[in-house]
Order: structure tokens, then sequence, then C-alpha cells
């Protein structure tokens, strides 16, 4: 007999947007993996059990995340209760499907507990929807993560520039200016609109908006760090800081 390990999402920030299922796991847990993008005011909630910070900090991934999903196992073997909290939803850009593969090959029993994903309700929280009728009638989540130039991209940007909807990027701070000339060199209209939240759901949010052609000066100028959503696209005419 194992342990269960836990994919727990905690939702954007705060404990307001948190499930009352993650609440129940995380305070039944055994041992906590956590990185930083739960956020303090969820971090501050966890148990006064083994807590172990495995977040990955100056880019380093790949061997990082072998160790992650190493201690997941070896803590499952002495059949504990683990719980690995991750930001918004474990599914969505969280790395949840690579961890979930790992535990069913060593045969650990493994909860998926879904939590509210930044990439709708950040920009939600602004009062920008993702989809409108009027607007909008599809939406396209991508990671921002990979280097547009990159010969290879797992992104087709051509569908991109000329697909109609909205476009959601997460982890796209760094590759603002290559992602908004490589949309325009594919054709997307210059003037689009687009919205950046930093922080979103957090006590120091902050919304940058500019068009395409302009947003990556702006951001620039105004020092955008992440964690941040990009939003590109018509439903940004809906923002509104209140
Ligand atoms: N699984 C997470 C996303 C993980 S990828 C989810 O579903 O939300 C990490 C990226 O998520 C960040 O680089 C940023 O783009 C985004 N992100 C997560 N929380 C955020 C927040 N509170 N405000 C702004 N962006 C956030």
């Amino acid at each position: 007999m194992t342990g269960k390990v836990y994919l727990v999402g905690s939702g954007p920030g705060g404990l307001g947007l948190m499930t009352f299922r993650a609440r129940e796991v995380i305070d039944s847990a055994d041992v906590i993996l956590y990185d930083q993008l739960p956020g303090e005011e969820v971090l501050a909630s966890l148990p006064d059990v083994e807590k172990i910070d495995v977040g990955k900090y100056g880019g380093k991934h790949t061997k990082e995340q072998d160790e992650i999903e190493k201690l997941m196992v070896k803590f499952a073997q002495e059949e504990k209760t683990v719980v690995r909290l991750k930001g918004g939803d474990p599914f969505l850009f969280g790395r949840g499907g690579e961890e979930m593969e790992t535990l069913r090959k060593y045969g650990i029993r493994v909860e998926m507990v879904p939590g509210v994903t930044s990439a709708i309700a950040v920009p939600e929280c602004v009062g920008i929807p993702v989809t409108h009728r009027k607007f909008a009638s599809q939406v396209t989540f991508l990671t921002g993560h990979e280097d547009p130039k990159k010969e290879e991209s797992a992104i087709n940007w051509k569908w991109l520039a000329d697909s109609p909807g909205t476009i959601v990027i997460l982890m796209g701070v760094k590759n603002l200016p290559d992602i908004t000339k490589t949309l325009i060199e594919n054709g997307m209209d210059e003037k689009k609109p687009v919205a950046i939240i930093e922080r979103g759901l957090r006590p120091d949010q902050r919304v940058t908006i500019g068009n395409l052609d302009t947003i990556s000066l702006i951001a620039g100028e105004k020092g955008v760090k992440p964690p941040a959503i990009i939003v590109i696209g018509e439903v940004v005419t809906l923002f509104d800081e209140e």
C-alpha cells in the first residue's frame, strides 16, 4: 500500500478563490510540496506539517522537475498523504499532466483537485471576459515561454495571427517584444487591443493597456514583471479598473 498524491490547484491568489476540496486535502496532508505561485496568503495558511519549497528559480527546469517527481514518489512510497500545491489549475501549464503520468507509472494513487485558473480569472477580475458573443467566440491559451523566433516553434503563429477571438498568454512577459512582432509579421492588426495584468487578484495588482504595436514599449517603460497574464483581442476594450 502506498500513500496518495493530490495534485492541487490553489486558484489565482488569495484564500477566497481556493476550492473547499483544496482546503480539505491541504489540511489532511502529511507533506506539502509547493512553489511561490499560490501567493503569500495561501502559503501563510498552510498547516504545520512538513513543507518543501520546490519552486523553480533561475530557469533550471528539467532536472528540478525530475527531482520534484522523485520526491512525490518517495513520500507516497512511505505511505504519506502528499499535496503538490500549484497556482491556478494544475493542468493548465502547470506540469500536472507530467506528474500524473509519473505517479501512474509507479502505481501511486493520484487525485486531481482542479483550481480556478489565472488564465480566465485574472482578466475577469478587471472586467475582461475571455469570450463574449459580440467580440470573441473562441479563445486560445498560449505559453509565451517559447521563443517565437525558434524555427521549430510548437505554436502556429500564422494560424494565431489569422484567427479571430481572444489570445491569452501565460509566462509571456520576457518574450513579449518577439511575440507581438511575430503576430504583426504574420498579419495581425497592429491596433489590436492588448492588456497585461500583473499579479492579478493580489493587493499589488497592476494593469497595463496598449495595442499590439505599442504594448511591449509601454511594458518596458513601466517595468512589467511576471507573473502576468497578457490578453490580446477586442474583449480588452471592456477593461474597467473598478
Ligand atoms: N497553472 C497556472 C499557470 C501556471 S504558469 C494557472 O492555471 O493559473 C505560470 C503563469 O501563470 C505565470 O507566468 C503567469 O502568466 C500566470 N499567473 C498565475 N497566477 C497569476 C496571477 N495571480 N496574476 C497574473 N498571472 C498569473
